[in-house]
């Protein structure tokens, strides 16, 4: 049964047990970093980093916000990375989580093509072009544990479970949440199995919140950020024309 994470970003306290846990499991080293004038630490995604808490700081309503957003892969329903890499044994999604997995051979694929092809800018590549992410904990949860970053999650910020669930749970928060926040929004829900619930404009969160914000194509290739946008959705454009 296909698996789904909720990610409550009104319940995040910024404690990065999540980020931690992650690098624990995977065994992956921590990063030389310097100080920027935030507790965002490191810079952003990398090989060796599949999870990283988001900080920003907005004015909202002549009030400080200190909005929090653990970013990772959302395990796209319809994998754009998947789709441009054409190769099986490089990228596949695992058929009863539909987790989307990165193997050693993202290394023969072209992997600027690749990372350009996610709309949540998530892919990393090493010196050597193989490309790395978040992979579910997929090991963990074929053996019956929750993901590393859930388990260690101590405010109820996380959630991983039957999609079905998850979405039901996350519509629930987002009834709750909206009394307070009239923005409240949960992100690209129908397209995606890592849910995000945020309590203001998402474009406040990370620049790739949603799949609409943040196409930052410098250079002709394969697949645009636009170009991937419009094959997720068009499923939908299409319901949509043949019910007017
Ligand atoms: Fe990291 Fe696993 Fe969480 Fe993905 S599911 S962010 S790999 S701990
Ligand atoms: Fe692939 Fe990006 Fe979707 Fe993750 S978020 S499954 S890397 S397209
Ligand atoms: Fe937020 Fe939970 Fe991650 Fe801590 S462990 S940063 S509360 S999501």
């Amino acid at each position: 049964m296909s698996k789904s994470f909720f990610i409550d970003t009104t319940l995040c306290t910024a404690c990065r047990g999540c980020q931690v846990a992650c690098k624990q499991w995977h065994d992956l080293p921590g990063e030389k970093t310097s100080n920027r004038g935030s507790y965002e630490n490191p810079e952003d995604l990398s090989f060796q980093t599949y999870k990283l808490v988001r900080f920003n700081e907005k004015i909202i309503n002549n009030k400080l916000e200190w909005l929090f957003f653990p970013e990772q892969c959302r395990h796209c329903t319809e994998p754009p990375c998947r789709d441009t890499a054409s190769d099986p044994t490089a990228i596949f999604k695992d058929p009863a989580t539909g987790a989307v997995i990165f193997t050693a051979n993202t290394k023969n694929l072209d992997a600027d093509e690749i990372i350009e092809s996610c709309p949540y800018n998530i892919p990393r590549k090493a010196k050597d072009g193989t490309l790395a992410k978040c992979d579910m904990c997929l090991d963990r949860v074929q053996n019956g544990q929750e993901p590393a970053c859930v388990k260690t999650c101590p405010s109820g910020a996380m959630h991983f479970g039957d999609s079905k669930e998850m979405l039901d749970l996350a519509n629930q928060r987002l009834k709750k949440v909206k009394k307070e926040f009239p923005k409240a929004r949960l992100l690209d829900s129908d397209m995606v199995q890592t849910i995000y619930l945020t309590a203001h404009d998402p474009g406040f969160y990370a620049k790739d919140a949603v799949a609409s914000i943040g196409n930052r194509s410098k250079q002709p290739v394969f697949l645009s950020r636009k170009q991937v946008l419009e094959k997720m959705v068009s499923p939908f454009i299409k319901a949509i024309k043949e019910f007017v």
